[in-house]
């Protein structure tokens, strides 16, 4: 009787449990990487029409079957159109040179542990936007990690300079020609000053925050790269992660924040709650 149901009535084979599984964990992760995106309600609503059509199909019922078939038929280029800055974002990630010079490696749920070798000098780092705050001067900081980000360094001025407390607010002085914009930092190298960044386009950013938050939040959208803000208006730190903005932070918070980061945090404590987070 059992073998009748398994076989007979529903035959299920082992390839059809693989077959589902694998599905699944694909919807998963697609699920992940759109998160927080608008594209999210698009994928969910992409999923209900091939449902519903599989339902109708089932059903045999002719005409709302062949409808949604058209639907879906289409929905292949449109999926395209609609996801490209998705979809590009995927590549991007996926086609970042260096693969090794990462602490952190995700490959669907296993993570692993690669260290580059380089130690970040986070207290410069700290120092420097510190007293940045402490004058209101606003200062865009980007720490790369696995992506170098060249082609936003191309925006900017190469300096190629070692990381110091003076150069770093040198840079971001008010009259400095330099101030504008970002500065990308790599393996304990300030690559360039004034880069520009790609705007984050998330609709739910309060409007207070102007397009130097947006920027540090576009980058990290893009890419594994953090970003430091310091806010000309408010005199406030923030920084931004995974397209996460966590504002208001102390110096303590962020010190925490980028050793467990760049991998100097032998103790397995994690960052503290960020005090506010918006995106
Ligand atoms: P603040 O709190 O410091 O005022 P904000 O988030 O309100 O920051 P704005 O006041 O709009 O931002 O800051 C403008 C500055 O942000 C510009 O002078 C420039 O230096 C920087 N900026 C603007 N757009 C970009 C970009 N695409 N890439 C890098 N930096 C940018
Ligand atoms: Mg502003």
């Amino acid at each position: 009787m059992f073998e009748l149901f398994i076989n007979g009535f529903i035959g299920i084979r082992l390839l059809d449990i693989i077959d589902i599984l694998l599905v699944a964990i694909l919807l998963f992760e697609l699920h992940n990487l759109l998160k927080g995106t608008v594209a999210i309600n698009i994928f969910i609503g992409i999923i209900a029409i091939f449902l519903i059509w599989q339902i109708v199909h089932a059903l045999q019922m002719e005409l709302l079957s062949k409808i949604f078939g058209a639907f879906v038929s289409v929905g292949f280029i449109a999926l395209i159109v609609i996801f490209q800055p998705e979809i590009r974002r995927f590549l991007f990630a996926l086609g970042t040179p260096s693969f090794i010079h990462k602490k952190n490696m995700r490959f669907l749920f296993w993570k692993f542990n690669i260290h580059s070798g380089i130690i970040l000098v986070i207290d410069t780092i700290l120092i420097a936007c510190q007293r940045l705050a402490d004058n209101k001067t606003g200062a865009l900081i980007v720490i790369t990690k696995r992506n170098e980000l060249k082609q936003y360094v191309e925006t900017g001025i190469t300096l190629d300079a070692s990381i110091s407390t003076h150069v770093i607010e040198n840079i971001f002085y008010k009259n400095s020609p330099l101030h504008d914009g970002a500065i990308i930092i790599t393996d304990n190298k300030i690559k360039a000053a004034g880069c520009i960044l790609p705007l984050s386009n998330k609709p739910k950013l309060p409007s207070r925050l102007g397009l130097r938050h947006r920027a540090g939040i576009g980058i990290t959208e893009l890419s594994d790269a953090i970003a430091i803000i310091v806010s000309e208006q408010t005199g406030k730190i923030a920084y931004a992660k995974g397209g996460k903005l966590y504002q208001k932070v102390q110096p303590a918070q962020l010190k925490d924040f980028l050793e467990d980061e760049f991998g100097q945090h032998e103790k397995a404590e994690k960052i503290k709650q960020p005090v506010m987070e918006n995106a």
